[in-house]
């Protein structure tokens, strides 16, 4: 698969490193506009708009950290600056520092992996719990919609717009089976084909068990927004961009304009009916 598709030369070589001291937009940093899930049992739902041969795949050392300010351990993916190689060279000049980190290749852990990103249009969320923002009483919390699936009761994130979406080597081959299965994992007018993307906890006998993540089809109801994310596809930031970091705000299209009551309403209503379960569950 030709990972890195566009080159980057023309890229300043220096500027891999993302800044958090600066002030800038949460809503606009590569975080806030990239597809995640805080609970397991929650998932999103989705399109991809990148097809599967177009998504950026780079190397990434898993390195082991503390947030800084709860103390919680995660797993911070770093860039690897001397595996991740285009057409051109080395996509970042830098040196890299997980690479050189004085633990010999052999006993190392954090050997970088291939992770997959893509541009998705990301319709919503559905958690299990009301929006813990929402006792803040910010005026942009959005009151998450109380619907029932099944037998479950979820509270559903109204997104509507563009976002990243990143796999792991596994859930991206799973993706890749999909892809062979139906030629395409695009959603076209004639084959809608829309996904969940499922953060589950599968604990196995004999260890600890581990978060995983799935991407599964979906028989929910989604607004129709093709026509819109048509319109916006081509000038999508450069994903491979985005992986290296020479790229971190983004300024994505909130689909349903307030311009144009009517449309959004439309949207608003047909999102309603997002619980509806096909009877059949024929896909
Ligand atoms: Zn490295």
């Amino acid at each position: 698969m030709p990972i890195i598709q566009n080159s980057v030369a023309q890229q300043s070589s220096s500027s891999s490193s993302s800044s958090y001291g600066d002030f800038k937009d949460i809503s606009k940093t590569i975080w806030k506009n990239t597809v995640t899930m805080r609970e397991n049992n929650e998932f999103a739902v989705f399109d991809f708009l990148t097809a599967l041969d177009q998504g950026d795949g780079s190397y990434f050392h898993p390195v082991p950290s503390k947030n800084p300010r709860t103390g919680n351990s995660f797993t911070q993916q770093v860039y690897c600056n001397e595996k991740n190689i285009s057409l051109d060279g080395r996509v970042v000049e830098a040196d890299c520092d997980p690479c050189h980190d004085g633990v010999s290749a052999d006993k190392r852990t954090t050997y970088p992996r291939m992770r997959y990103t893509y541009w998705v249009l990301h319709y919503g969320t559905y958690h299990l719990d009301s929006n813990a923002d929402l006792q803040a009483q910010k005026p942009w919390t959005q009151d998450w919609k109380q619907v029932t699936l099944g037998k479950q009761t979820f509270f559903r994130e109204s997104v509507l717009k563009p976002q990243l979406l990143v796999l792991s080597q596994r859930t991206w081959d799973s993706v890749q089976a999909i892809d062979t299965r139906k030629g395409t994992i695009l959603s076209t007018s004639e084959v809608p084909s829309h996904f969940e993307f499922r953060r589950s906890f599968a604990s196995n006998a004999g260890s600890r068990g581990m978060v995983s993540y799935d991407i599964l089809a979906s028989d929910i109801s989604v607004p129709d927004l093709s026509e819109e994310a048509s319109k916006i596809v081509a000038d999508l930031p450069k994903l491979d961009q985005i992986a290296a970091g020479s790229i971190t705000e983004l300024d994505l299209p909130q689909f349903g304009s307030p311009s144009v009551v009517k449309e959004q309403k439309d949207t608003a209503d047909a999102f309603e009916r997002m619980a509806n379960i096909k009877e059949d569950g024929e896909f």
